[in-house]
């Protein structure tokens, strides 16, 4: 008998936890090119069967490849098509494994955030990039705490090109856009989200009222005063804003700092997210997929101040945020072999929930992306 912590079947009893007694028994075996001779097993509930390939992170993986190593590379700012071709992997294979490595980052964060101990005030701000191409702007609002630099949420939205433009350019941008319709309020929907996100993980109490920081575009002051939780706050759980000048100078005393050092991390590490690039996102939900991973490398894994003394805590943005230090210890190999996380088992904001189930829209395009079924289950 193997002992398997929950029976992978959403519908079965014993989906949430596992009884302590042996429950799955060995029925059979099946061979795989990749993994050799694989047991399956039968859960006693509800009878269905599976294997141990079922909880692995390599389900249905044809050729095993090294999570850890795409992480890394994903890290310190390789391309897309540069990690294709030095690890001989088609762009296909690797987006399937950035998408496993997504989720599975998605869920340990959701884990973590149920486990976070502490409080801190919430910047939000909208990084700017572009998808397809120029003509479609996207604003990316990160929820991010003001002082230890740890990401809570972060949305999408498409907006339609700003600014200068030549005559053709104007012309272009016209037919662009009478043929290809955009989400309206996409702009304030996103930081609805993130603001939403941000309030339901740390929500106001009387000694910690939720205070938000962002610079003074009029949207965010709008979206936030039609929020149920900010028009019926009371003494138990007021909700402030704080409304920064963005062309204060950008140093570490400035309160809206951690937006700013996140958006220059990104624009750093993320070919898909330098200025002018050629490595633009083609595909949103893909692009969400890859920014999830970075964002939650970049809780768990970064050191929180880079000059810190060996051996000295805090030693990760998600330890500086209040996350207990084992948690963090663990994340890592959780993300890159850990047991694969179910959509049944986790409990998401919407737009964590939007990015595992790959339904950001990419502009021009009709067609729902593919999901596998097992990332659904
Ligand atoms: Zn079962």
């Amino acid at each position: 008998m193997h002992s398997f912590p929950f029976c992978p079947n959403p519908h079965c009893v014993w989906h949430t936890k596992a009884p302590d007694f042996p429950w799955a028994k060995p029925k059979g075996f099946y061979t795989t090119k990749a993994f050799g001779r694989v047991q399956r097993y039968q859960c006693s509930a509800c009878h269905k069967t599976f294997s141990s390939q079922t909880f692995s992170l390599a389900y249905y993986v044809k050729k095993p490849v090294a999570l850890s190593d795409i992480l890394g590379r994903l890290q310190s700012g390789e391309s897309l098509r540069a990690m294709s071709r030095n690890l001989g992997f088609s762009l296909r294979l690797l987006s399937n494994r950035i998408d496993r490595l997504a989720r599975q980052a998605l869920a340990l964060h959701s884990q973590c955030l149920q486990a976070r101990t502490g409080y801190d005030s919430v910047c939000i701000d909208g990084f700017v990039s572009f998808d397809t191409s120029q003509y479609f702007p996207s604003e990316i609002p990160i929820a991010i705490t003001a002082h230890s630099q740890f990401i809570l949420d972060v949305s999408h939205a498409t907006r339609r090109r700003s600014g200068t433009m030549t005559p053709a350019q104007k012309k272009k941008a016209k037919e662009l856009y009478e043929r290809i319709p955009l989400e309206r309020g996409a702009l304030s929907r996103s930081f609805r989200d993130t603001l939403t996100s941000a309030l339901s993980f740390q929500p106001p109490t009387a000694l910690h009222p939720f205070v938000l920081i962002t610079d003074e575009k009029p949207d965010y002051e709008r979206v936030l005063f039609a929020l149920n939780a900010f028009r019926t706050q009371t003494e138990q759980s007021r909700i402030v804003h704080l409304k920064i000048w963005s062309k204060l100078p950008r140093t570490l005393s400035n309160p809206l700092f951690s937006s700013n050092y996140i958006e220059r991390e990104i624009r750093k590490d993320l070919a898909n997210h330098q200025r002018e690039t050629v490595c633009f996102n083609r595909n949103v939900a893909n692009g969400m997929m890859r920014l999830s991973v970075y964002l939650m490398s970049h809780n768990y894994l970064k050191p929180f101040r880079i000059r810190a003394p060996k051996g000295s805590h805090p030693r990760t943005h998600a330890e500086a945020a209040g996350i207990p230090c084992a948690l963090v210890e663990q994340f890592f190999a959780e993300l890159t072999g850990g047991i694969r996380a179910f959509l049944s088992r986790v409990h998401l904001s919407e737009p964590m929930q939007r990015t595992w189930e790959k339904r950001w829209k990419t502009p021009g395009k009709d067609t729902p992306e593919y999901l596998p079924k097992y990332a659904l289950a």
